[in-house]
């Protein structure tokens, strides 16, 4: 086998050699079924209690009460863009959205497509490299959406806004980083490719009310009712990634939760941007909205960027190009990146700064 290297991409993203090895070893019969997870019908006792733990997890993990509906969609975070003000905003009624990258800048087109949007705040003007101070909210919005990790811009939400109407946040870059109070949120969600498992799974949690409020017609697949009554299971859910995140949660418990979690995460980052504040490196991002899922930064000029990304290649440090709308250094270093990844990356810094300046 040839080794593994560390993979620093924002996603599809690294996942924790503990939980690929216990799917490589039960890959060609499950728990003694015969068969793999890919091969085994939805309705099967063994993934019955595959998708059962799966949301046992993110219940135990977010302290999430029955008020709460968790749910393993498909589609994508941004399927979910369309599905929430399809379900949860009628034509007339104003939604608050905040605009903080171009994720945000995806979920409000869509929201403009079935009613009004109010932008509430927005980083637009500073490149995004900040998360808007105040807000300015309407008295009835429908709801208040929010991206609480912004994944190419490298800022994140420290804490999250207070507001009258439902606050949706989509935290498919940091959703499981640290704990979070589920009963300040109307809905949370995220594609897992991230911070939970492979693709092709999107985890909704919403309050069962939201879950029912209907302000049109909708087809039956995007309405969130049907997959509440049905328990995800209304077709064939993407049985194959629920089941890897269900091992990414297990990971997570057995790890010691998210507060263990966060802490780690915490040290990740600091050590990371310890590096980066010198002469040499420079992070484009305000301080108090850094974030530690995605970390960016610069160096002196582009061809050095470019040396700098081929160069930590050639050393198993992959994945470090910046998103190509902006450029520069991304590091994801979500709860999978162990700590050695992080030690080899600043290793490499050190040397590269030493050499260059
Ligand atoms: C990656 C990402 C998305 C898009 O996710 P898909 O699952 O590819 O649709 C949406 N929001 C944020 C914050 C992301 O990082």
């Amino acid at each position: 086998m040839s080794e593994r290297i560390f993979n620093f991409s924002a996603g599809p993203a690294t996942l924790p050699l503990e939980v690929l090895e216990e799917a490589k070893n039960d890959l060609l019969s499950y728990k003694g079924a015969g068969m793999s997870v890919m091969e085994m019908s939805h309705r099967s006792k063994d993934f019955d209690a595959i998708i059962t733990e799966a949301e046992a997890n993110f219940r135990k993990l977010l302290g999430i009460s029955d008020d709460y509906a968790v749910l393993f969609l498909q589609g994508g975070a941004s399927t979910q863009f369309a599905m929430i003000p399809m379900n949860l905003l009628g034509e007339n009624e104003t939604a608050d959205y905040v605009d903080t990258g171009s994720w945000s800048a995806k979920a409000i087109k869509e929201a403009g497509l079935f009613g009004k949007v109010n932008i509430a705040g927005s980083s637009k003007e500073n490149n995004y490299t900040m998360i808007p101070d105040g807000l300015s909210l309407t008295k009835e919005a429908a709801y208040t959406h929010i991206t609480s990790n912004n994944t190419i811009a490298g800022t994140q939400y420290k804490s999250y806004p207070e507001t009258k109407s439902p606050l949706i946040a989509d935290m498919s870059s940091d959703i499981l980083h640290k704990p979070v109070d589920v009963s300040k949120f109307g809905m949370i969600y995220a594609g897992a490719q991230k911070n939970l498992g492979p693709s092709g799974v999107t985890v909704v949690i919403i309050r069962k009310d939201l879950a029912e409020k209907t302000v049109r017609e909708n087809p039956t697949m995007l309405k969130y009712s049907t997959h509440v009554s049905k328990g995800s299971m209304f077709n064939t859910p993407p049985c194959f990634p629920i089941y890897i995140v269900k091992l990414v949660t297990d990971w997570l418990i057995g790890l010691g939760g998210l507060n263990k979690m966060e802490e780690i995460n915490k040290t990740k980052a600091e050590k990371l941007y310890t590096e980066i504040d010198g002469e040499f490196y420079k992070s484009p991002v305000r301080e108090k909205d850094r974030s530690i899922m995605n970390v960016v930064w610069r160096l002196p000029s582009e061809d050095l960027e470019k040396e700098f990304i081929a160069s930590a290649l050639s050393e198993g440090l992959s994945g470090l190009k910046g998103h190509r709308s902006v450029g520069g250094i991304r590091a994801s270093i979500y709860n999978s990146m162990p700590a050695q990844g992080i030690d080899k990356l600043t290793d490499f810094m050190k040397k590269f700064r030493s050499e260059k300046s």
